[in-house]
This record gives C-alpha cells, structure tokens and sequence, in this order.
C-alpha cells in the first residue's frame, strides 16, 4: 500500500502520516464517569491494536474521570468534545489529541466567533502537547454554512469540504500544523468522493477515514470496506475508525475490522463496485459515552431483526443513541428513531410523530412502515 505522503504528526506514542502505518482507532461507549469501565476498554482496545482510543467529555464530572483514567491505561487518548469547547482546558492535560466537530462550535456561546473557540482550542493544544482533528460530518454540518448557502442549494458534499478547508486554512493561519481532518458521513459514495477532493486542495493534511454510523453487521463492514479501501487503494488515508454498532464487550470488532480493510489493500482485493442503497437501510451510530440508555444497541439489533421482512424495500431508518446527535443525524431518514434516557423519540420524514417507551417503540415503527403512507 502506497500512501500519498502527508505532513506526519505525532499522537502521543503513535505517528500518523507521512507514510506511516495505517493507524486503526476505536472509541469507548462507557460512561467516561465510570472510570474503571472505561479505562478497562481503552486497554482492551490498545491491546487489540487501536492505536488510539477516543472518549467524549461532555461535563467537569467527566473531565475528572479523563484524570483517573489516563493513569490506569497506557492508550493514546482522544477527546471527543461537543458544543462545550470550553472543557478542552480541562481535558487536553490528560489526553494526546482532541477532535472537534465545526457544526458544533456554533450553539454554545453563539456570541463568541467560531475563530476565536478554534484559537482557544489550538492554543489550549499547544500548551498541552495535543494533535487536533477537525472532524466534519454530514449530519451535523455548520449552521453557518448551512444558512448561507441555503438558497443556492450547494450539496452536502461541497459544505463539508468547505467547513473542512476553512477550519484547516484558520488553523494555518496560527502556524499550528499537528492537526489531521475527517469528513465522513453515512453514504459510502460520500466518503470517497469528499475525500478524494479534500485531498486534491489539501494533500498535505492527513486524513483520518470513516463511515459514520456504519451500523450493525454485516452491514456495517461492508459499507466501511466500500469507502476506505478505495481510498486506500489510491493512496489517501492516515488512520480510520470502523464505526460499528455492537455491545461494549464486542468493541474489538471495529479494530479487526480496520485490520481486515488493511489486509485487503495490500492484497488488492479492493472491494469493488458501489456501494448503492438499492433496499433497507438500516443507518446506526456506534454508540459513545452519550448513549442514553444502555438498550440502544438491543434497540437496534431489534430493529434490524423485525425488519427482514422488508429487506429488499429501499428504506432510510435512521437509529440513534442520543439526543445530542440524535435529532439532527435522523433528519435524511424515512425514519428516524433515537433514545431518551426512559424513552425513545419517532421521526418520520423530518417530521415527529412521537415519543414512546422502549416496549413500544418497535411495534409503532412496524405500525407506520405497514401504513405504507411515506
Ligand atoms: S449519536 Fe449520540 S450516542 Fe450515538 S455515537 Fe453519536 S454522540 Fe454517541
């Protein structure tokens, strides 16, 4: 495997970029508060061969567990901040790297520009000798953007690659370099195709590759197989996540999965054709220490189950753990469903149809499919 050389940076133990290794990444779906838990994974994911392991902090509570954690595994770590940028202070002390997502830097302290919550992240990661990842997703795109370009109808695609390149240019412009960007979004088409662009404007910019809510197997590797080999193939990529949504105890899958992916470049045996939605598509996230209700995976597997009936019908259902991502990632679905902490929330089509308890969440998802009306 040949790879388009990149500006190499360092995360904590590992390099990426500039020709290394492929480095394989997982994330945590414990409580980060639960420290034992959660540092366990991480090593269990370490010892798998994740050469880092994100978590998310959404709280102080959070941030202090993050402490604890890191002297109990010797994982590279990355944080996954949210719309609380402010907690990257507290949190870069004790992890390698820390990703943010563009979209999210808008709703809080909507009063401060997103240049100066970059500046004080950048500085932050200085201070504390932290790579950045500028990490855009499709299913939650910068408002900003959005709204300005709402009219003229620009695609998804060309949004992120520009949230992308204007988060990559401003962070130039702070002569900081250790940073790598994703675009990822559920549509395997989409992954290769605003990657291969985001590489010709930057290639220099290691890229981290993934599908976002790459879902249940054997679905879940498939489509992350038909994004990232390709890209592979031709030389793009620094590192990757296989997303997959199964339990906290099966997390290695995602890591050997990455390895399956590797293993098939070298031998080039590149998954071939498109990978194209000619029938149900069940779209679901991996699940992180957000996850509502620790029933989401159970949920989705259900889902996936009681819907084979209907298998070969072209149908979006969108199943999500929390009300963070939730609401917004569901949006493109033909349903969309995800989890409270004692229920979960119906969409259909955009529009909301409900709130129901677990028990009967699923007959009211057959319910309306039945109808047929959509
Ligand atoms: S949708 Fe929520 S629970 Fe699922 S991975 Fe995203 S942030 Fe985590």
């Amino acid at each position: 495997m040949i790879l388009k050389k990149t500006r190499m940076i360092r995360v904590g133990s590992i390099l990426i970029g500039g020709g290394e290794p492929v480095a394989i990444q997982s994330m945590t779906a414990t409580k980060t508060a639960d420290v034992k838990s959660t540092a366990e994974t991480c090593q269990r994911l370490a010892d798998a061969g994740a050469s880092i392991v994100r978590i998310a902090v959404d709280s102080k509570h959070d941030a202090d567990a993050l402490r604890e954690i890191r002297k109990l595994t010797n994982a590279n770590l990355s944080v996954d901040l949210q719309e609380n940028y402010k907690l990257v202070e507290l949190v870069a002390p004790h992890v390698d790297k820390i990703r943010y997502n563009p979209g999210h830097l808008h709703h809080a302290e909507p009063q401060t520009s997103w240049r100066d919550k970059v500046k004080f992240i950048v500085q932050v990661a200085q201070d504390n000798d932290c790579a950045i990842r500028i990490g855009v997703n499709c299913g939650s795109l910068d408002p900003n953007l959005l709204r300005e370009f709402e009219s003229v109808k620009v695609k998804n695609i060309d949004l992120m690659i520009r949230s992308a390149i204007e988060h990559a240019e401003f962070i130039d412009t702070l002569n900081f370099t250790r940073y790598c960007v994703s675009i990822k979004s559920s549509d395997p088409e989409t992954v290769i195709v605003s990657n291969r662009r985001f590489s010709e404007l930057r290639p220099e910019i290691p890229l981290h590759l993934g599908v976002t809510e790459a879902g249940l197997l054997p679905e879940g590797v498939i489509k992350s197989r038909a994004a990232i080999e390709p890209l592979l193939a031709d030389g793009i990529g620094d590192t990757m996540r296989v997303s997959l949504t199964v339990p906290n105890n099966r997390k290695e899958e995602e890591i050997i999965a990455g390895k399956l992916i590797l293993d098939n470049v070298k031998k080039g045996e590149i998954f071939s054709g498109t990978w194209k939605q000619s029938a149900l598509n069940i779209v679901s996230c991996p699940s992180c220490a957000r996850v509502e209700n620790d029933r989401f995976v159970t949920l989705a597997e259900q889902i996936y189950a009681q819907t084979r009936p209907i298998k070969d019908y072209p149908l979006t259902i969108a199943v999500m753990g929390c009300r963070v991502n939730g609401p917004g990632e569901t949006d493109n679905a033909d349903f969309g469903v995800w989890c409270g902490i004692k229920s979960v929330n119906l969409k259909q089509k955009g529009t909301i149809i409900g709130t129901f308890s677990y028990e009967e969440i699923v007959p009211k998802l057959l319910e309306l499919i039945n109808k047929g009306n959509f």
